[in-house]
């Protein structure tokens, strides 16, 4: 089987540089180091981090006598008060391109707007946002939640990192509708940006897609929802979930994974569908 691999497959650059901060911080040696939940999506990972001492809790009074890392997804203002109070040493890994939605949605509340953000309710990333808008925000995932949005004077919409930018021009639409002046900032990451479009590229050369990346990601259910748009669709979590036989009806497979998929699921995934 012929094998496209799109470039920005796995990691990307906001989580390679958490798991690189969490390995530095268990190298130097400074005792149990702790994140302030999964640091990554992945159980394959989050195993590998284990051995190495890197430890998820949901408890930061856990970090007592260690080093409790905040992940990339980054948290409230609440959160890291109520962390620092607890954990003896407080590291922050939270994605510089998360950290500019969380400083543009503070501006904008401290100068009279009502934050909306399209996002999933109850994910990580859209849990620390929210707290950024001071008690002004709002989370709409769709027409609906825009419909039965409650009368605002000054409106301003930001997305999760992680939306698909048409979408999100779509619900752009309808605050606009809805909140005539209201403010659009555009924050989906490149990165995100980049892998969705890389997709649709591959997608056009390939006669079924291969996506790679854990069940509970966000981006990688995202990645999946897309390519079904396009060609027959395949998502795994590891090359043991490989079965040569759904395969077997095409010649050439694209290749991309979520943004939490480590490089060494990737290769086996590789090594495993160029067997077929
Ligand atoms: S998906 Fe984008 S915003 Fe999220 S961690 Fe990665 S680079 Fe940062």
């Amino acid at each position: 089987m012929k094998i496209i691999l799109a470039k920005s497959a796995g990691f990307c650059w906001g989580v390679s540089r958490a798991v690189d901060k969490a390995r530095g911080l268990a190298d130097a040696g400074d005792g149990p180091i702790y994140t302030d939940g999964p640091l990554i999506h992945n159980e394959q990972l989050m195993a590998r981090l284990r051995s190495e001492g890197i430890l998820e809790t949901d408890n930061p009074g856990d970090a007592s006598k260690g080093t409790l890392l905040i992940r990339a997804h980054g948290i409230s203002p609440e959160r890291r008060l109520a962390l620092t109070r607890h954990a003896a040493c407080l590291v922050d890994a939270t994605c510089p391109d998360v950290a500019k939605i969380q400083g543009k949605i503070r501006k904008h509340a401290r100068t009279g707007y009502d934050i909306i953000i399209y996002g999933d309710e109850g994910h990580a990333e859209v849990i620390g946002l929210l707290g950024y808008a001071e008690g002004k925000g709002h989370v709409v995932n769709g027409r609906d939640d825009v419909e039965q949005l409650p009368q605002l004077d000054k409106v301003c919409l930001v997305s999760q990192s992680t939306q698909f930018p048409a979408a999100y021009s779509g619900i752009a639409e309808l605050v606009k509708m809805r909140f005539p002046g209201a403010v659009v900032l555009d924050t989906i990451c490149i990165a995100t940006k980049r892998r969705q479009a890389e997709l649709l590229e591959i997608a056009g050369q390939a006669d079924v897609i291969v996506v790679v990346g854990g069940a509970h990601s966000a981006n990688t259910v995202r990645l999946v929802e897309l390519a079904k748009t396009k060609k027959p669709t395949i998502h795994i979590q590891t090359a043991d979930d490989i079965d040569a036989g759904m395969l077997k009806d095409f010649r050439v497979a694209g290749l991309s994974a979520g943004a939490s998929t480590p490089a060494f699921i990737i290769d086996e995934v590789m090594a495993r569908l160029e067997k077929i």
